[in-house]
């Protein structure tokens, strides 16, 4: 009979061939009918000996080379060290049997001819897990990194490099060097890693290994499952230093874990005990028990925690207030594509965020990069918020995004977010049920790879004679109405194809299951898209309203500084535009500013006060107030200001004004100053920046003025997430120093492609400068700018 012959894989040291080797001797006792061979081969971590491991990749270094002869069916099994294991195996090649544990303790071994250690030299120790540990019980003790092979190691030593080494007691008996340890390390003293002493097999999926059953121990099994799930659970790598230690004695298991904590660079040990079925289940509790207590220990230590956001279909008006909330207090934000602008523009300037969708050429961050980045920053004591379009979970993968969260003990909040699968029809007109045509809607994926047929149920779906919505289906959808079709949908069935729902530019295709293929694709319809079918779709042309609004097919960028743009957003948006920030400039009070402490010390001097801007009013009154000083230190004193909105300001405080020009702007302030003083004192205090429009006629007529800035005008960081592209219809700039910001931030782009709204002739002259397109509104007003757009849109 011819035997079966199994090609057995192993590293190339020697440790791995005498291991390996003690391996097949077990299997071929039990199987002579077996025939082995044994090939060696050279790893990646074995080349690279002259980093640690933490250096160049960590564990799965040692297994790459066969995992790959394995996959090849080079080989046919393949034996390894536990502990050189990655945590997450692959599950194409599972671990078949785990060889009876060999001493699983450390050793320390001496020098040839040393039986004492002596201190003055470093001990040799090649991981941070034994270095921690030995640190306590070798108080004066210094530690150098060691690698090679254990050979290479003790040679290291004989030559005098170090005082004494520690190892892996197995590895020492196995290469029959026992006779070299001076002293074993129970699991009291140094904790061992996790699998340590133990020897596995590895194979293919689904094949038939029978024959390893000789020698899988289960003791071993047990002992070696538990640890690693205590060490995956608090995700030591290689360079962690966690230690996983358990012993399995009758049906008991105890188990001893080391956990040491990155954030904190503290360590902590702990134990626990249970039913030996109970392993791996043990391990987990214990892990987080740690990973707690370690971080309650420290008292600066604060929980982070993850919000998961839906940002909603794209309209910042659709988002919901609680997700405005939790935006305003994160730490950092990590958002994706489909992600509104206008929501965008909600994020607070100083907040840290990561985008990990995909922008053109480049691929969007793995989604399990994305679990980890969530639990890596909640872990760090942040408040994070994952803003998703949409809702969460509506095929947004945020089931996965709370597995890993969950694992870590991460406290979470949930904010629902409204789904484009039934804002984006609603903004096209189209109710996604109506009494007269359908009693039900359904929300289906339209995602396919590549080439492959959509893994869709046609004829359940057309039996439900009900509102499909098919997300993620615009390239998919001639094969979605072909699979209708072919279900027996009739021809005739109305459907619609709905692309960038909710924004300003949103367009639709409304037609039958049978032309909507070729009428989307005559109108170029792109993503992000919807595809909807049934009757309900017939109302859409009836039901037309979004693009029906005053400014329903507006986009419009707003330059102001964003904590006093609200007004002319507010107003654009009530109106239907789509409004995007960019926020250009800020303005700032000045600090310290000596020349309003003189100034305000003898205001009694000045007979009038003028203010050319709200902020100007503001930072003045806030002044005020601050040193104690009430409106009633204004008694006698008159007050000009340059327009509406800055009345408005000033009036809150109870106080009229005395003098506003007929025109709202610098110049005109200033002739209607010159021509009203007679022989009297005026205060200015406004921007540092400010043109001298308003003091030249001031000067021409003999005034005494006093210039005093008050607060600074200063141009924002580009870390902005809105950026201008050619799909913004307007830029409304209100004051000359953003169309200067707007033009620093823009260099790249071409600036006669802008279409300027400009508050007034100065700011118009400024754009024109730049050789922008250039409407300018009547009036210097927020309102007029709105007419303005308005008028531009009859
Ligand atoms: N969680 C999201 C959906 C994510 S899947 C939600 O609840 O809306 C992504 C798909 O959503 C896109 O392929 C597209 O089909 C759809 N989508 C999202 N925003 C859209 C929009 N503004 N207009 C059209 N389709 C949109």
């Amino acid at each position: 009979m011819k035997k079966r012959k199994i090609i057995v894989g192993s590293r190339e040291s020697k440790l791995a061939v005498v291991q390996t080797q003690l391996v097949m001797d077990q299997i071929s006792k039990h199987h002579p009918e077996i025939e082995l061979e044994l090939v060696t081969m050279k790893t990646t971590g074995d080349i690279i000996l002259n980093k640690t491991l933490d250096k160049v990749g960590g564990k799965g270094l040692f297994v790459k080379e066969l995992d790959k002869a394995l996959i090849e069916k080079r080989v046919d099994i393949t034996i390894h060290s536990l502990k050189d294991m990655p945590m997450d195996p692959n599950p194409e090649l599972p671990l078949l049997a785990f060889y009876k544990r060999g001493n699983p303790y450390d050793a320390l071994v001496l020098p040839k001819g040393c039986d004492e250690l002596d201190l003055k030299k470093p001990i040799g120790s090649s991981s941070a897990r034994r270095t921690l540990q030995l640190k306590e019980l070798y108080e004066d003790a210094e530690f150098k990194s060691v690698r090679g092979n254990v050979i290479t190691r003790l040679e290291k030593l004989d030559r005098g490099d170090y005082s004494a080494l520690v190892l892996a007691y197995s590895g020492l008996a196995r290469l029959g060097l026992e006779d070299r340890i001076s002293k074993t390390f129970n699991h009291h003293e140094i904790i061992p890693s996790a699998g340590q002493g133990t020897l596995v097999v590895q194979g293919r999926a689904g094949e038939d290994y029978s024959f390893l059953e000789c020698i899988d121990d289960e003791k071993t099994r047990i002992e070696a499952l538990t640890e690693r799930e205590f060490v995956r659970i608090l995700d030591g790598g290689c360079s962690s230093p966690i230690g996983g230690f358990s012993m399995v004695e009758g049906e008991k298991i105890a188990l001893f874990g080391l956990f040491y904590d990155d954030a904190t660079g503290k360590y902590i040990k702990g134990k626990t005990e249970g039913n030996k079925k109970d392993g791996v289940k043990l391990a987990k509790a214990l892990a987080l028990k740690l990973k707690k207590d370690i971080q309650e220990q420290d008292a600066s230590y604060r929980k982070g925690k993850v919000w998961l956001v839906g940002a909603g279909p794209s309209d910042v008006g659709l988002f919901t207030l609680k997700g405005k909330d939790v935006l305003e207090k994160a730490d950092i934000v990590v958002y994706d594509k489909l992600v509104g602008q206008g929501v965008l523009g909600l994020i607070p300037e100083e907040t840290e965020t990561i985008f990990v969708g995909k922008v053109a050429g480049n691929h969007a961050v793995p989604q399990y990069r994305i679990n980890e980045i969530l639990l890596e920053e909640a872990q760090k004591g942040k408040n994070v918020v994952r803003l998703k379009g949409g809702d969460p979970f509506v095929f947004g993968r945020g089931g996965e995004e709370l597995e890993l969260l969950v694992e870590n003990d991460i406290p979470f909040e949930i904010v629902p977010g409204i789904t484009s699968a039934v804002a984006v029809p609603a903004y096209n007109g189209i109710p996604v049920t109506h009494r007269d045509f359908t009693s039900s809607f359904h929300i289906i994926t339209g995602h396919t790879k590549d080439k492959e047929e959509p893994n869709i149920n046609f004829e359940a779906l057309v039996k439900l004679d009900a509102t499909l919505i098919f997300l993620m289906g615009v390239s998919a959808l001639p094969k979605i109405c072909k699979g209708l079709l072919k279900a027996g949908m009739d021809k005739d069935m109305p459907a619609a194809i709905l692309e960038r729902g909710t924004r300003a530019h949103q367009r639709k295709v409304v037609s039958t299951i049978e032309h909507l293929p070729e009428e989307s694709k005559a109108a170029k319809i792109g993503t992000p898209g919807i595809i909807i079918v049934g009757k309900v779709c017939q109302l859409a042309n009836d039901f037309t309203w979004a693009e029906k609004r005053p400014l329903g097919d507006l986009k419009i960028a707003v330059t102001r500084p964003r904590d006093r743009s609200s007004k002319l957003a507010q107003e654009l948006r009530f109106l239907g535009g789509e409004v995007v920030m960019l926020p250009a400039i800020k303005t700032l009070p000045i600090k310290n500013n000596q020349a309003l402490d003189k100034e305000l010390k003898r205001l009694k001097e000045y007979d009038w006060l003028a203010f050319t801007s709200p902020f100007g009013v503001k930072v003045f009154m806030d002044e005020l107030r601050t040193r104690k000083m009430d409106v009633r230190n204004l008694i006698g004193i008159k007050i000009a200001v340059i327009g509406s909105g800055t009345q408005k300001a000033f009036e809150k405080y109870g106080v009229f004004v005395d003098l506003v020009p007929e025109t709202y702007n610098g110049k005109a302030l200033g002739e209607k100053l010159a021509e009203t003083l007679k022989d009297e004192k005026i205060l200015i205090p406004r921007a540092k920046l400010g043109t001298d429009e308003v003091l030249k006629p001031l000067k021409a007529a003999n005034i005494q003025f006093t210039d005093l800035p008050i607060y600074d005008t200063i141009s924002v960081s580009d870390n902005t997430l809105t950026k201008y592209d050619e799909s913004i219809d307007y830029v409304a700039f209100t004051s000359a120093s953003t169309v200067k910001a707007f033009a620093a931030h823009n260099q790249k782009i071409d600036l006669s492609k802008v279409n300027a709204l400009c508050i007034g002739e100065q700011t118009a002259e400024i754009a024109l400068n730049y050789q922008m397109k250039v409407v300018i509104s009547e009036k210097a007003t927020i309102k007029s700018m709105v007419d303005k757009l308005l008028e531009l849109k009859k």
